[in-house]
């Protein structure tokens, strides 16, 4: 079955063509490499600097981000899980690249870890009894990391496995202990009590473990909190995508995605009536609103519906009626000149941070970029 070709596309308004995206996620590299430079400086001297590109780089794409941050000298990188580390891996295949996989040995193959050159983060003794196993029979010792749980209550060992572990200290013989690390509950918060409470556990578990060994205890937020929680390594996060690691005071890194949508249709309101689904938006003439091509699909949260706002032009549009699969409604009454279809609106760029997005729609920067979508036309620039 065939359709008329003038089914297909609508009459082109102006000079407007339909060529294209219609929607945009560009990831500024340059902003990342700031980013990592800028938290490196601050770092006291001989701790270096990691780089956690764990969910797809925290949703922006792992291989051209760890990339470019090998560029800039990094040469530490966490993720989660193996399948994680093979993406990184197989951009950088240095031998000075060290990837090591927060998850544990959870469901992977011991020696896949070995044979990527994956480093795996144990989580608990029966983590650490596997991996000093399977290091035993092969005759040589393997590389780990060992995380010890200082408050979060996460993963971890917790203090009567450090103790259990002391009086079995052949199970750590085979084992080549890179680091022992702990990951911070609080840090966000710099005069939260349990900053100092996680700092001194850490130091008196590392003490009672008495092995020499590097630590690493500080996310983004934990660099902020200064000297005393940089030790030999730290492992930002968020910082290096931009978020501000701390709540509540200006951020000291930039913003490293631009993502905008196209205009699918602006609309005059000139009787009353509603807008989207459930008819709750109430709208009066004279007003003007336009439809952008990205919902809760794209990763445009739902609960923006009645919060969300888009720049076009440099103006805020407020979001209205409720964010749909594929598209948001927005209110361009206010602008002097008309958008017209086809034209770009900003979700997230040099007027709207992702942590303002996240502010509107009720959650933190981590949520809004890892859930990204996959129908953005991606391109990475600054590399
Ligand atoms: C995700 C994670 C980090 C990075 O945290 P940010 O807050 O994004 O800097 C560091 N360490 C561990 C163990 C993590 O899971």
């Amino acid at each position: 079955m065939s359709i008329p070709p003038n089914k297909l596309k609508p009459e082109p308004q102006g000079d407007h063509t339909y060529e294209g995206p219609l929607s945009v996620l560009e990831v500024h590299l340059d902003k990342i490499a700031w980013n990592y430079l800028s938290l490196k400086k601050r770092l006291k001297a001989g701790a270096d600097c990691s780089a956690i590109v764990k969910a797809d780089a925290y949703g922006l794409g792992a291989p051209p981000v760890a990339k470019a941050l090998f560029d800039q000298g990094c040469r530490h990188f966490f993720v989660s899980t193996l399948d994680e580390a093979a993406a990184v891996r197989h951009v950088l295949l240095q031998p000075d690249v060290i990837i090591y996989v927060l998850n544990g040995l959870f469901g992977a193959p011991l020696k896949e870890f070995f044979d990527m050159g994956a480093v795996p983060v144990l989580n608990s003794m029966s983590d650490i009894e596997y991996w000093s196993d399977f290091a035993r029979a092969s005759g040589k010792k393997k590389p780990a990391v060992i995380h010890l749980d200082t408050g979060m209550n996460r993963l971890g060992l917790s203090a009567k496995e450090v103790t259990a572990l002391v009086r079995r200290n052949d199970l750590l013989q085979p084992i080549d202990l890179r680091y022992i690390m702990s990951h911070l509950a609080c840090a966000d918060q710099p005069q939260h009590p349990k900053n100092l409470e996680q700092l001194s556990r850490f130091k008196q578990l590392s003490a009672e473990l008495g092995i020499a060994c590097r630590y690493s205890l500080a996310n983004s937020a934990g660099i902020l909190l200064g000297d005393d929680y940089h030790f030999d390594l730290v492992r930002p996060g968020c910082g290096l995508y931009g978020i501000n690691p701390s709540i509540g005071v200006p951020s000291p890194v930039h913003g490293v995605v631009t993502l905008r949508a196209r205009i699918l249709q602006t609309r005059d309101i000139d009787q009353p009536g509603t807008v989207g689904y459930g008819g709750e938006y109430k709208i009066a003439p004279p007003a003007k609103c336009a439809t952008i091509s990205a919902g809760y699909a794209d990763g445009y949260l739902r609960s923006l519906t009645g919060h969300g706002a888009v720049f076009i032009n440099g103006k805020k549009c407020p979001v209205i009626g409720r964010v749909s699969m594929d598209f948001i409604t927005v209110d361009i009454s206010a602008l002097e000149q008309s958008p017209r279809v086809g034209d770009w609106v900003e979700i997230i760029g040099p007027h709207q941070t992702v942590d303002d997005v996240a502010a509107q729609a009720g959650t933190i920067g981590y949520e809004i970029l890892t859930r990204l979508g996959k129908r953005y036309k991606r391109s990475y620039t600054g590399n």
